[in-house]
Parts: C-alpha cells; sequence; structure tokens
C-alpha cells in the first residue's frame, strides 16, 4: 500500500463529466488498496473569471480580497469532486486549505507556504476516505485566506506530498509528460520518460508551462517524487522527475529545448565605462520589482560602453520609463528597446561533461542565418536570444541537430 498524492489541473477537471472521469481514476487507485489524496484546481477559465469580477469593482483589487474571490473556484472542485466520489460509492472529504490549515505567510496573491498540519488528512485516510483538497490557497496566522500565485495548485500538490512523506505525487494535466520541445512547434517531440529537477528547473524558468517552478522548487528540496501524466489518457507512465544521483543510465546530452517569448530587450547606448554604471542603471529597475534576466556590457572603447539587459515583456514599458529617467544621470546617448525578441534555450545535465554544445548551437543557428543577439550560459543550458521571427525555425533546427526526435540507444 502507498500513500499518493495526485493533482488535477483546470482542464483535467473542467466540466462535470470530467470531474466525474477523475472520480472514477481516483477510485481505482484506492481500490488498489493505496490511499489518496487529490488536490484540485479550479475547473478551466474559472480563476481568470473570478478575477476578472473583481476588476470590474476596481481596476487593480485589494489584494486581501481578491484572494477570498480568487480561492473560490478551487472550493467549487472539491465540494463537486467529493460529490461525484460519494455517488460511485467512495468515501470521500473536501477540505479548503485553511481546514486542511495550510499556513502561509500574508503576501495576498503570492503567498508562500509556511507550515502544513496533516492531523486532519491523516486521520480521515486511515478512516478510508478519499482526502480532497483545494490547491492553490491557504490561510495566514490571522485566518485571512492567501492564494500561492497562479499555477499554484502545483505547489500545493507538492507541499502536502512533502507533508505526508507520500510515496509520489503524480500532477495529472493535458499534456502526457514533459516532452523535448512543444509539439505544436515540433510535431517529433518525444516524452522523456525521465527529467532530472535541475533540468526541470531549468525548462520552468525557460518558459516550459507544465508545472510551476515553485513546486518544482520544493519537490527537489523535499526529495518529493514527482511525475508528470495525463488525465486523459487510460495508459502511460508520463515523466518521472528524477534526482541525478539515482539515474544509473547514461544521461542523454541535451534533454529538451525550451523557449520564451515573454521577453523584450532594454539597451543603453555611449554610457561612462567606469564603477558603478552597472549598479546606477539597474539599481531602479530592480527596485520596481523588475525582473532582470540576461545582461550584457560590451567592452569599452573611448572610454563608453554599451548595457543591454532583457525583461518581461509586461514590464517593458515600465522599465522603459525608468531608464529614460536614468539616461541624464548617467549621461548615456541614447535608449532603445526591443519587443520583438524570443530567448531558446538547450537545457542538459550531460553539457557538464561534454565540450562543444555552444559551438554546436552556434553553428546550427548561422546554418539558418539566424543572428544571435545575446547569449547566456549556466552549467546546464545555452540560452540565445533572436528575433522573434526566427524563433519556430530555431526550435525546429536545435531539435534535429541535437538528435532530440530520435529515441535514445
Ligand atoms: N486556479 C489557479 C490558477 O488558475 C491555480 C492553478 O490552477 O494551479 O492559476
Ligand atoms: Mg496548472
Amino acid at each position: 500500500m502507498a500513500l499518493i498524492v495526485q493533482k488535477y489541473g483546470g482542464t483535467s477537471v473542467g466540466t462535470t463529466e470530467r470531474i466525474k472521469c477523475v472520480a472514477t481514476r481516483v477510485a481505482k487507485w484506492q481500490a488498489q488498496g493505496h490511499q489518496v489524496v487529490v488536490v484540485v484546481s479550479a475547473m478551466s477559465g474559472e480563476t481568470n473569471r473570478l478575477i476578472g469580477l473583481a476588476k470590474e469593482i476596481q481596476s487593480s483589487p485589494d489584494a486581501r480580497e481578491l484572494d477570498v474571490i480568487a480561492s473560490t473556484g478551487e472550493q467549487v472542485t472539491i465540494g463537486l469532486l467529493s460529490l461525484a466520489l460519494k455517488a460511485i460509492g467512495r468515501k470521500a472529504v473536501s477540505y479548503t486549505g485553511g481546514q486542511v490549515r495550510v499556513l502561509t505567510d500574508s503576501a495576498f496573491s503570492k503567498a508562500r507556504i509556511l507550515s502544513i498540519d496533516d492531523h486532519n488528512i491523516r486521520r480521515d485516510l486511515a478512516d478510508g476516505n478519499i482526502v480532497v483538497v483545494a490547491g492553490f490557497q491557504g490561510v495566514d496566522e490571522a485566518g485571512s485566506i492567501t492564494t500561492l500565485g497562479r499555477g499554484g495548485s502545483d505547489t500545493s500538490a507538492v507541499a502536502i506530498a512533502a507533508a505526508l512523506k507520500a510515496d509520489e505525487c503524480q500532477i495529472y494535466t493535458d499534456v502526457d509528460g514533459v516532452y523535448t520541445t512543444d509539439p505544436r512547434i515540433v510535431p517529433e517531440a518525444r516524452r522523456l520518460t525521465t527529467v532530472t529537477f535541475e533540468e526541470m528547473l531549468e525548462m520552468a524558468s525557460l518558459g516550459s508551462k507544465v508545472l510551476q517552478i515553485r513546486s518544482v522548487e520544493f519537490a527537489g528540496k523535499y526529495k518529493v517524487k514527482l511525475r508528470v501524466l495525463s488525465s486523459f489518457l487510460d495508459e502511460g507512465d508520463g515523466t518521472l522527475i528524477t534526482f541525478e544521483d539515482d539515474r544509473h543510465m547514461e544521461q542523454p546530452i541535451i534533454s529538451g529545448i525550451a523557449f520564451n517569448r515573454d521577453e523584450a530587450k532594454l539597451t543603453v547606448h555611449g554610457v561612462p565605462d567606469r564603477p558603478g554604471i552597472a549598479y546606477q542603471i539597474l539599481g531602479p529597475v530592480a527596485e520596481a520589482n523588475i525582473d532582470i534576466d540576461m545582461i550584457i556590457q560590451n567592452v569599452g572603447h573611448d572610454g563608453m560602453t554599451d548595457f543591454s539587459f532583457t525583461v518581461g515583456r509586461g514590464d517593458y514599458d515600465r522599465a522603459k520609463a525608468i531608464l529614460d529617467q536614468v539616461q541624464s544621470r548617467v549621461g548615456a546617448r541614447e535608449i532603445a528597446g526591443d519587443k520583438t525578441i524570443a530567448k531558446v534555450s538547450v537545457v542538459g545535465v550531460g553539457m557538464r561533461s561534454h565540450v562543444g554544445i555552444a559551438s554546436k548551437m552556434f553553428r546550427t543557428l548561422a546554418e539558418e542565418s539566424i543572428n544571435i543577439k545575446m547569449i547566456s550560459t549556466s552549467e546546464i543550458k545555452i540560452s540565445v536570444v533572436i528575433d522573434e521571427k526566427y524563433l519556430e525555425l530555431a526550435v525546429r533546427v536545435l531539435h534535429k541537430a541535437f538528435e532530440l526526435d530520435q529515441v535514445p540507444a
């Protein structure tokens, strides 16, 4: 007998029909002798709808009340799923985050989990119940409802699995696992049977939307065995997120190609090349809570240099306005921006022990005359910024060049 936490995302519970399918699937696991805790999202589109309602009243809604509203989507799903389980003769109990007591800090709309009381869940499981918990939400010390950020149900599931020391945390979604890249762009993309936590973390932060990045961090930290599977298929093992040390096989050099269209580039031309300039430019941007991604400073000549960095596209206008103010202070010649860029990354832990990956990536792009505007690397990834219009081509040729369409021997 194992203790399993299953999480079903919005599309998997998008209609009452789908909720009945989920109930059948959950019941099957229980019938095999397992204890099952189910964490659910709101029905698809529901969280957006609720936030939209709030914005009809106040354009940037009060943070505490917004969480009161946004969290109700999940409350509907737990009730419906528990009903569906009872309707097929199972014992089930639903819990909101506050009823479990998922204790969080008070950062409304992006709260962090501090602790989870497993008492109620354990008691109900011992009584033969399937326990159904609302994802995405908790309560703070004062008892106010909080939410964990968009996509936060993944993190709820992993945190509950960690608290219960569950044997496995299964994330059911509308894809059947983690792919070498987005199959909508490269039809030959393959499902990975395993991927390491570090690779998954890079992929999540580089734009892959399969798992919320915080859930991956959490799983890595607490060593939760995490698996991504489809709720629309009856079979398949999905993708298991593994720890590098646990793998005995030879690592593939590259596991996947990630990409992100959601970036924009800003360049400060002609700034004096002297100490403190980077800080004077980026300090105010960071203070405005704008995340900065890649940064490049060119070699100076005649005492002057250029300085470029990327931000999320949604932050572009704010960042540009800040730079326009900084311009005269740092004595810059010009501020330029480009909103039509995209970032493409190759990711793989095998890079640590292989040379020549970067040059292969650059050669492949050169052969298609794709210009690289920026480059950044870590131990297990190489990212480039290119023109957005070449994104799909770049992903396709890189996927092929690194033989990701071929099943490893
Ligand atoms: N319902 C929330 C959202 O749409 C949380 C989740 O689905 O994970 O972001
Ligand atoms: Mg999700």
